[in-house]
């Protein structure tokens, strides 16, 4: 048996709402429906919803802000964003603001089935065991130290440690080699230094080297994001 899973539903577009709400109660599903971005905003700080279906181009606010909106509440919450537009540009900008999934309009209303299932499923496997941080397949534990990217520990140092922490605890965001330096090092970021470049080398070997998806990137000429892409 299903839970009952609670999805909230943004979009404009009523047709394409009602039938989406009439498609997913078919299969178990909780829908409540908001027809433009502020309303969503609203039933989503009102209810607990278990995921979030956003429609990019609405009236009073558009998909990637509602979204961003919803991230600052709830890290955890999947999204998906569904959308007419299909350049990457659209789908960075929607991972951007902490989509976890994209749907390009029009979809075929089983292919967004299965994207949903594969969220509940991904959530429910996270177990927050104890103090963990998690992006993506990687998850640290901060009582205990470890790194576990894909199954597969992870070894580091102390301060690739705090790097690291740092970086995930700022998923999503560009953090500036300056901001590295203060929260990580406790120093006044000094331009003479690579330390913090060295630093990310260091990680990006432990971490990212040995798997297809990276998740430290270079953000030339302002820092360093660690993202899903
Ligand atoms: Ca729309």
């Amino acid at each position: 048996m299903l839970e009952d899973i609670k999805i909230l539903l943004v979009e404009d577009e009523r047709k394409i709402a009602d039938s989406l709400k009439k498609g997913l109660e078919e299969n178990t599903y909780h829908v409540e429906v908001a027809y433009d971005g502020l309303m969503g905003k609203k039933l989503f700080q009102t209810g607990s919803f278990d995921l979030v279906i956003l429609d990019v181009n609405l009236p009073g606010m558009n998909g990637y802000d509602l979204c961003k909106e919803i991230r600052a509440q709830n890290e955890q919450v999947p999204v998906i964003m569904l959308t007419a537009l299909s350049a990457l540009d659209d789908k960075i900008e929607g991972f951007d603001a902490g989509a976890d999934d994209y749907v390009v309009k029009p979809f075929d209303f089983k292919e967004l089935l299965v994207r949903i299932r594969a969220l509940m499923k991904r959530l429910r496997q996270v177990v927050p065991a104890g103090n963990t941080l998690q992006i993506g397949d990687l998850s640290m534990n901060l009582d205990s130290k470890e790194v576990i990217r894909d199954g597969k520990s992870i070894t580091l140092t102390a301060k690739e440690f705090q790097l690291l922490e740092y970086l995930v605890k700022n998923k999503g965001r560009v953090v500036s080699r300056a901001d590295i330096a203060l929260n990580v090092w406790d120093i006044d970021f000094d331009t003479k230094t690579n330390v913090i470049d060295v630093y990310v080398t260091f990680l990006r070997k432990k971490l990212d080297r040995d798997f297809p998806n990276k998740l430290i990137h270079t953000q030339v000429g302002m820092g360093y994001i660690l993202k899903e892409l």
